[in-house]
């Protein structure tokens, strides 16, 4: 005799193939201590048991961290640079490529590229930004 704590009545949850998912089931009969007939809460459709969709795996969503290959870099970079010669940032200096900057928000940067008119491209730990300067 099988162990069984289901008896009929109770709720449990199955496959109900006119609703085409898991639903909460009324069971109407037990056979050898499993569900054998069960009616479905949603559309009380009378069917045989069956047991119930095993949940999707969720897939795990990887983060792209569009700046992962600058933080690479900056990690590199880091020790190399000679904080002496760090200066706060300012939007009405002029800098040079290499050149070593400190900024109130994303810290310590170095100056990589020239990147237009007033504007030079900087990296920081957090990775590159386009930063206004004279
Ligand atoms: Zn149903």
């Amino acid at each position: 005799m099988q162990d069984s704590n289901l008896s009929i009545g109770d709720q449990v949850e199955a496959r109900c193939t006119k609703c085409r998912k898991n639903n909460e089931h009324t069971i109407l009969l037990i056979e050898e201590g499993v569900p054998f007939k069960v009616e479905c809460s949603v559309c009380n459709r009378q069917h045989k048991y069956r047991t119930p969709i095993p949940p999707k795996k969720v897939a795990v969503k990887r983060v792209v961290d569009p700046n992962h290959a600058a933080k690479k870099e900056w990690a590199i970079l880091r020790p190399e640079m000679n904080m002496t010669k760090v200066t706060d940032y300012s939007m009405t200096a002029a800098y040079k490529v290499n050149a070593l900057l400190n900024h109130t928000d994303f810290g310590i940067g170095l100056v990589q590229r020239i990147a237009g008119d007033q504007k030079v491209e900087v990296l920081f730990e957090d990775g590159r930004k386009i930063m206004r300067c004279r």
